[in-house]
């Protein structure tokens, strides 16, 4: 095998964007993916309906960070995309994050202005809190009724733990909000790539220092690679100390079983994505890909999303017990010497995109930062 400088485990956000780095710097990357493509969860094809699908679960794009926002436009034009859920509670379709159209939906009322709508959230939360886990951070925020209508269940299909027993930060990725505003998310950018997610990694990786190895596992190729400067892996980080013989206990992740089905009908849901907190259903979400970017066919996709133990894991799940463990981990991989670990799974942190992004140009940044330090000492 050839040799490289630069060797990056995984062709998702995280190994993409440390292959661009570098090989804009002038060294040779080799890329090494598991799987038959690139973009990692954000891979994204036309299916045989003529839609632009993606295989793992929907993908919004949203940034306050100037320096991703930037990155991210040299490698594709974006359009303009505010994400918005409505969820299925009562049997009628309510916005989410909750906000006065919901209240006044599932509560028959009349709410009109924030201050009356602050006022009805005043009384239905808590007096004082400070919330310590996921169930007291969503009744902190809309009281007990609305936390059981829509998020215990919910929180249980996807987790297979109640809020009580995950961390407080992620019943906080959802806002609540006193006006109509019926964004799912706040930020200053929110859009998508024009031509989807796989176009832009391909962009992205589309570099002639840059060798991108498919269907390659690099725990069963990595006694054949040349010695190289640098190692970024970014995959679990408990697999890599597994294959090194550690035996540490598991770290737990979710996987989503994502279950793609035609409809012979123009459209299915008034929505993009259309969340199922009840326990009527097992699946978490149904995702109707044509509504993103106003696309047009005669059949619809949709995709039920059931949220499981075994599989690719998606999800770190964030609890006491798990950052433990973790730790432990992070320990070990301090330890080593030229072998970074970037990206969702190999922090063992539930980042959005634009952290995935963020981390990675930080984490290239401050090798260039420390490389240069270390010759001016020298
Ligand atoms: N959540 C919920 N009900 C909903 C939507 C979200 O209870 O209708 C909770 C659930 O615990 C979920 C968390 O809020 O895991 C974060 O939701 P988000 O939509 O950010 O999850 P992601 O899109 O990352 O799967």
């Amino acid at each position: 095998m050839k040799k490289y400088d630069i060797v990056v485990v995984g062709a998702g956000i995280s190994g993409a964007v440390i292959a661009e780095r570098f090989a804009n710097d002038g060294k040779t990357v080799l890329v090494i993916e598991k799987r038959d493509h690139i973009a990692g969860n954000c891979f994204d094809y036309i299916d045989k309906n003529g839609i632009l699908v993606s295989q793992y679960g929907a993908h919004l794009f949203h940034t306050n960070y100037e320096d991703v926002w930037e990155y991210v436009n040299r490698f594709s034009d974006w359009y303009p995309w505010e994400h918005k859920v409505l969820a299925q509670v009562d049997g009628t379709l309510v916005p989410i994050p909750v906000n006065i159209t919901t209240v006044n939906e599932l509560f028959g009322l009349n709410i009109q202005t924030e201050q009356e709508m602050a006022q009805w959230l005043s009384e239905q939360r808590p007096p004082d809190s400070n919330p310590t886990n996921g169930k007291e951070a969503a009744i902190a925020k809309v009281g007990p009724v609305l936390y059981e209508k829509m998020f215990r269940h919910y929180t249980k299909k996807q987790w297979d733990k109640y809020p009580e027993e995950l961390d407080a930060s992620v019943l906080d990725r959802i806002p609540v909000r006193v006006n109509h505003d019926d964004r799912y998310f706040s930020d200053k950018y929110q859009a998508l790539p024009k031509g989807g997610y796989t176009q832009l990694f391909a962009s992205i990786l589309d570099h002639p220092n840059i060798t991108v190895m498919l269907n390659t596992d690099y725990f069963s190729i990595r006694g054949k690679l040349k010695s190289y400067e640098k190692l970024f892996y970014t995959g679990p980080i408990d697999r890599f100390f597994s294959a090194e013989g550690d035996l540490l206990p598991k770290l737990e992740y979710r996987s989503i079983n994502f279950v793609h089905e035609t409809v012979d009908t123009e459209y299915f849901q008034p929505n993009s994505v259309v969340n199922y907190p009840g326990l009527e259903v097992d699946y978490t979400r149904i995702i109707e890909y044509k509504h993103f970017g106003g696309q047009k066919s005669e059949k619809t996709t949709i995709v039920k999303e059931y949220t499981v133990a075994d599989g690719d894991p998606y999800y770190p799940v964030p609890n006491e017990r798990n950052r433990v463990v973790y730790e432990q981990y992070r320990q070990k991989a301090e330890r080593l010497i030229d072998v970074y670990f970037v990206g969702r799974l190999a922090n063992y942190k539930y980042f959005n995109m634009d952290q995935a992004f963020k981390n990675a140009l930080d984490l290239y940044e401050e090798i260039g930062v420390a490389k240069r330090s270390k010759q001016k000492a020298a």
